[in-house]
């Protein structure tokens, strides 16, 4: 089977890998001059991340593909149990263990919170594990969530949300909030760890990828059209799997499969700023501490890339659903405030560099419509942004990916291909 993947971001490295390892012949496409989409480096000495990312446990799909490109794991990610340290208050902090025991464990013991407000969230959480952690496709997570106090919704289900989801939680979905809940505390042995990248992002993936797949990756090269069945621009393929973003995807699509292309188009976004700082000589209390945002702090997380062994005195903040920050066209200014007046320097920190993805990730509101992974026969997408139970996140992607390529291989096994369908 001779196979056109267009777009090289996680999702297309994924569905790439997974169809060569079948036999096929596979031609991956990408516009930009490297490999990794949203997930890549950018230029610096050494480079920033386009995007601090944070994987957890629970990214099988993920790790196993990273190894699979021979990634030493252990070596570009610091992994650690479940902390959401703040400024000068240890947070809440999740012993090691069967994830669902150490959430319990570590909710009882997090002494910051008083012990009405420890219960009232064990107790919410047995609610939702009895219920299976589904709820109303129409739910958001404020009303999840309406019966825990304050201090609980402002320390922990607000950051994780926004982590997550990459939205408030009073327009994320709560439907995909459970999702993710249940499989950072159900999917086994450290599912619920945080996985900090060591290296930079690009090294987790993107550059192992073009290793390992050689020539069969072209850049620079921007598809222009797609004509069934199949043609890219011009070279005939007998599958295609649409790895772009949704929005280059509906162009591509919009004559061959209108309704696709119109559900793909109609996508809201959420952007993400990161905002990184210099400050020679300092060092935060840990390697990432959650912030508290409100009107005069966007940032909700920060990293120190010294302690995450990158470049000693960079400091990455990051503001997610920043919609109203970029809207107000100065986070970067306002972090550098709220670092200032929130941690300890050692050194004046300065604006080093901001970075804005006006379109990091759809915004996750509830009862969203999403496109579905296959399009027509031998045109399936793969992306972040497919249905499916995950928000916009790297582990989405990889599933995606290796969805859409086991769509394309098995339906090259019925009509016959020689292909090694797993
Ligand atoms: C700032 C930021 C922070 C994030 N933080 C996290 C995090 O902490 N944890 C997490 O799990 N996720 C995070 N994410 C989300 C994660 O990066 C994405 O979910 C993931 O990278 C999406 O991968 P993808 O392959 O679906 O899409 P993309 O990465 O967007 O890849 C699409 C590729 O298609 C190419 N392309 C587009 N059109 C064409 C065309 N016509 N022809 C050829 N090529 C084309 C593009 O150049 C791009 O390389 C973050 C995202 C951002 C932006």
């Amino acid at each position: 089977m001779k196979v056109a993947v267009v777009g090289a971001g996680w999702a297309g490295l994924s569905a790439a890998t997974r169809l060569a390892d079948s036999g096929a012949d596979v031609a991956v496409f990408d516009m930009a001059p490297q490999p990794g989409g949203r997930a890549r480096s950018v230029a610096g000495d050494p480079p920033y991340d386009n995007g601090q990312h944070i994987l957890i446990g629970a990214y099988r799909d993920s790790l196993a593909l990273m190894q699979r490109l021979g990634v030493d794991v252990n070596a570009v990610l610091l992994r650690a149990p479940l902390a959401l340290p703040y400024p000068g208050e240890p947070g809440l902090q999740l012993p090691p263990g069967p994830p669902l025991l150490a959430f319990t464990r570590g909710v009882l013991a997090h002494r910051g919170w008083p012990l009405p407000a420890r219960l009232r969230l064990l107790m919410a959480a047995t609610g939702w594990l009895v219920r299976g952690f589904r709820c109303a496709p129409g739910e958001n997570v404020a009303h999840l969530c309406s019966g825990l106090p304050r201090v609980v919704l402002q320390d922990l289900i607000e950051p994780l949300c926004v982590a997550a989801l990459n939205t408030p939680a009073a327009e994320a979905s709560a439907e995909v909030f459970l999702r993710v809940l249940k499989d950072a505390l159900f999917s086994g042995a450290g599912s619920a760890d945080l996985l900090l990248p060591r290296r930079p992002l690009s090294e987790l993936l993107a550059t192992p990828a073009h290793a390992w797949l050689g020539p069969r990756l072209q850049l620079g090269r921007r598809v222009q059209r797609i004509e069934p069945e199949w043609q890219v621009d011009g070279e005939a393929f007998d599958a295609v799997v649409l790895a772009c973003s949704s929005v280059e995807a509906a162009r591509l699509t919009a004559d061959i499969a209108p309704d696709w292309a119109h559900t793909a188009q109609q996508l809201p976004f959420q952007p993400i700023v990161t905002v990184y700082l210099q400050s020679p000589g300092s060092r935060l209390a840990a390697p990432m501490l959650a912030l508290r945002e409100g009107p005069d702090a966007p940032a909700q997380f920060v990293f120190d890339h010294g302690q995450l062994g990158g470049a000693a005195g960079r400091f990455a903040f990051v503001v997610s659903g920043a919609a109203d920050w970029v809207a107000r066209g100065d986070a970067g200014q306002a972090v550098l405030a709220q670092a200032l007046r929130e941690l300890a320097w050692a050194s004046p920190p300065v604006l080093d560099r901001v970075l804005t993805e006006k379109r990091a990730t759809f915004a996750c509101t509830p009862g969203l419509q999403r496109p579905a992974a296959h399009i027509r026969p031998g045109l399936w997408a793969a992306g972040d942004y497919v249905a499916g139970p995950y928000p916009a996140t790297l582990e989405g992607a990889v599933r995606a990916g290796a969805a859409a390529a086991q769509g394309v291989l098995a339906q090259g096994a019925a009509k016959g291909s020689p292909t090694n369908t797993p």
